[in-house]
């Protein structure tokens, strides 16, 4: 650190992303990618925009938000596309959290939560999982805060359903609440169909898993068009061109090509409920996931000791040092043979430790 890093700042924990180890090949099952290249369409288009990156992009990203408003079955007026999903939970920190708005997160959740709330100077509070790491949706009934859910949750994989998620909208009517469906389309129940009924509701999203797209860096949040002009103020106090050019015409590209993400995602479902019933055969316990990725612990080795040994023969998995969750990992679905590749290597570590 050095001696001009603001002192508002000097106990900030920045975020951890999943490691990106240059010295080998890896099976990469740590960062919930997708498996599967994004579409041919997307691609075309983002070629084709790289001829005009001498311009700056559109700040209002018309075409891009015109084709989200169709595919959503929502107004133009209630999507705003950001630099990842990123970009739109921090700015829900900093547009809808203060003193007397705290946030409000479950204690395992998106580890992100915790860096945005600490970065915007914003008190937090965690609310405890249940010990089957499920969400109580009475523990934010009330509650008088700026609640942030991933739905399903992140890493344990697991979905609220809808009822829940409306109970916590409905009864904190002066707060907003953000319901994170990064993995919705994986098999969760989306709540944008609430967002008519509800003024204090917004969900955000990604093209980072189901659409292939995580380096393109594209998500963004539907709620009613308050919240979504609050949004946009905070984006033009920071970046009005927050989605580069490439970005945005891959991201009409990948929406025009819908099927194709369709499919992945069916895919990927089928390929997920393969890996679980076989990883539970190898005496894994499973959470019952809704997204692109499972979260397993082993009766006997630890979730540190299968991580390290999957590393070393090539196969890289998330492992979390938080004590409630040391004993697991959260292992992405790639395709079916890297999850047959995973089950193999698997099988021989059991055999070996
Ligand atoms: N929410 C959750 C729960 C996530 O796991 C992630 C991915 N790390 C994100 C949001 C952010 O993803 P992105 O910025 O790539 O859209």
């Amino acid at each position: 650190m050095s001696r001009f890093f603001s002192s508002k700042l000097k106990s900030l924990v920045p975020y951890t992303p999943g490691e990106q180890p240059k010295d080998n090949e890896y099976i990469k099952l740590n960062t919930n990618e997708s498996p599967y290249p994004p579409s041919e369409k997307a691609i075309q288009y983002a070629a084709n925009a790289a001829k005009k990156l001498q311009l700056y992009p559109d700040p209002e990203c018309s075409e891009l938000h015109s084709i989200m408003a169709q595919n959503l079955g929502v107004s133009k007026n209630q999507i705003l596309m950001t630099n990842g999903s990123d970009e739109i939970l921090n700015f829900a920190f900093m547009a809808f959290c203060d003193d007397d708005h705290p946030a409000a997160f479950p204690d395992i959740s998106y580890g992100f939560y915790k860096v945005f709330a600490q970065i915007n100077n914003i008190p937090y509070c965690q609310i405890p999982l249940r010990d089957d790491f499920t969400i109580n949706a009475d523990d934010y009934v009330g509650i008088n805060k700026t609640i942030f859910i991933a739905n399903p949750n992140a890493p344990t994989g697991i979905a609220l359903p809808l009822s829940h998620i409306e109970k916590i909208v409905s009864s904190n009517p002066d707060n907003v609440v953000v319901i994170d469906e990064a993995y919705v389309d994986f098999g969760g129940m989306s709540a944008v169909k609430l967002i008519n009924k509800y003024d204090n509701l917004l969900v955000t999203q990604t093209f980072s898993k189901s659409r292939s797209m995580a380096g393109a860096r594209l998500g963004f949040g539907i709620g009613c068009e308050s919240l979504i002009a609050d949004l946009n103020t905070i984006k033009y106090s920071t970046n009005p061109y927050n989605i580069n050019s490439m970005t945005m015409a891959a991201g009409i590209g990948c929406v025009m090509d819908d099927e194709y993400t369709k499919k992945n995602c069916a895919e990927i479902m089928a390929t997920r409920e393969f890996t679980a019933e076989e990883l539970k055969k190898l005496g894994f316990e499973v959470t019952d996931s809704c997204t692109n990725f499972l979260f397993a612990r082993h009766q006997r080795i630890g979730g540190e000791k299968i991580y390290a040994e999957l590393k070393k023969r090539g196969i890289l998995v998330r492992h979390f040092d938080k004590e409630k969750i040391a004993d697991y990992n959260r292992i992405t679905i790639g395709t079916k043979e890297q999850m047959t590749t995973l089950i193999d290597t698997t099988k021989k570590i059991l055999e070996e430790c």
